[in-house]
């Protein structure tokens, strides 16, 4: 089966209200599988939406519409819907039952535009509601089914729920399917390249597969659609492994909502590690993304913000003229600052995110950053430059992921060896 909505409100166009309406709905679709394909808003114009509807019902087997069903002039769908399907507007004696009642307990007469709430387009079935004065209603037509829902989010929902849901799963009968995703997070694999991998996966129809990036990470998000959840869960996990298979797995950080710094968090306390943090590109924000969970406030112990040569030799007593010779920005000094703080702040680790991420109006300007992160342990050190500039806020983002991945592939070999046996007695 296949639906579209269409939300209608001149506010939507403006700007001044955000359509959740349409995101409720398409979640709730995907959830009893019906396939959705478009989605249109349109203001509050009885021809323009009249044109949206016909055009909608060519093309879908079930066309949802939101708002425009009150009382006020401004609110057209009951008359578009009568234009596009060529119904009359009649009187339902018991919707109009019901707004008398509304109005008894309030103490008032209906008047002639609440009156109009109760006109419906003919041989429609209503769907009560209990929560407003607008009903909603559908109306089943040889090109497809129109349904229409009032716009109030809360409304919406519980017609949606108690009336729509239910009438889509009895006609889907047996055919009915369920859709299901799960996705999994990868942190420092750029989205071309994990593209190139996963090539013939993505190509698949079912379950597909498809990719979004955000900031330095990219998620790989794999939806199957099944007779029921059992079948798409072994879809999905045979989806999986052939994904797990094509690319580096190690950057596959998390599943679902999994976030990078809780993740990182977690196995810092697992691992029973310690960190020291000193940044100057990133401002403190590593460190504070690790504290944000309750494990990451115990690990991080110390966080230093930096912004000068002067103020970095100054914070882990580092000779001047050294900082001069090689650059505050350099590998150099960044490995020695790591070092440092792994001294400083005994038994803990040390990560040092010191560089110049470059203007943040500097859009285009890809090469005017660099930045070093180096995490020094007691075991190894690591050394990464990343190159990013351009755009203060985006340059920082990817550098903050890159960091803390650093730390969680450490911690994640801190752990392996703690649990590989024999070595677990040398601590
Ligand atoms: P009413 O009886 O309140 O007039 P209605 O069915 O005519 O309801 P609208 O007038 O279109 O609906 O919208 C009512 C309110 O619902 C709007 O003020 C707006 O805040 C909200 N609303 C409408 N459409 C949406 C939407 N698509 N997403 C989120 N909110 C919406
Ligand atoms: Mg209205």
């Amino acid at each position: 089966m296949n639906a579209e909505i269409v939300t209608s409100g001149t506010e939507l166009l403006l700007g001044e209200t955000t359509d959740t309406n349409s995101t409720y709905i398409a979640r709730a679709l995907r959830d009893i599988g019906v396939n959705l394909y478009y989605k249109t808003s349109v203001g509050d114009n009885v021809e323009r939406m009249a044109l949206v509807l016909r055009q909608a019902l060519e093309r879908s087997d079930v066309v949802i519409t939101t708002g425009g069903l009150g009382p006020t002039v401004d609110d057209v769908t009951r008359e578009a819907v009568a234009q596009a399907t060529g119904r009359p507007l009649v009187l339902y004696p018991e919707c109009l039952a019901q707004i008398e009642s509304i109005f008894a307990r309030w103490g008032r007469a209906v008047g002639a535009n609440n009156r109009r709430q109760a006109f419906l387009p003919a041989d429609a079935l209503v769907i009560p509601n209990p929560v407003g004065t607008a009903p909603g209603f559908i109306v089943e037509t040889d090109h497809g089914t129109l349904i229409s829902l009032p716009g109030v989010p809360r409304e919406m929902e519980r017609l949606l729920q108690d009336g729509v849901l239910p009438y889509l799963r009895k006609r889907m009968g047996e055919a009915r399917v369920i859709i299901k995703a799960r996705v999994l997070r990868t942190v420092g694999l750029g989205e071309s390249l994990i593209d190139e991998r996963i090539d013939a996966e993505m190509r698949s129809s079912n379950p597909t597969v498809g990719l979004a990036a955000h900031y330095g990470m990219v998620d790989i998000r794999i939806t199957a659609r099944a007779a029921d959840e059992a079948e798409a869960d072994a879809m999905i996990a045979d989806m999986e492994a052939q994904v797990r298979a094509a690319i580096d797995e190690t950057a596959i950080f998390g599943v679902g909502s999994d976030k990078l710094e809780d993740v990182t968090a977690r196995l810092l306390a697992a691992a029973g590690v310690k960190l020291a943090v000193i940044e100057s590109a990133t401002g403190g924000e590593v460190a504070n993304m690790l504290r944000s969970t309750r494990e990451g406030h115990a690990a991080v112990t110390s966080a230093l913000v930096v912004d000068s040569p002067e103020a970095l030799s100054a914070a882990l007593d580092l000779s001047p003229a050294k900082l001069a010779a090689f650059g505050w920005i350099s590998e150099m000094v960044a490995a020695e600052a790591a070092a440092r703080l792994l001294d400083t702040y005994q038994g803990g680790w040390g990560l040092a995110v010191l560089g110049d991420v470059g203007l943040p109006d500097d859009v285009y300007g890809r090469d005017s950053g660099q930045t070093f992160v180096v995490l020094a342990t007691p075991d190894a050190t690591i050394v990464r430059r990343y190159p990013y500039g351009g755009g203060g806020f985006l340059a920082r983002a990817w550098v903050r992921a890159r960091a803390l991945d650093i730390v969680r592939r450490q911690a994640l070999v801190r752990l392996a060896l703690a649990t590989a046996p024999g070595l677990a007695a040398q601590g």
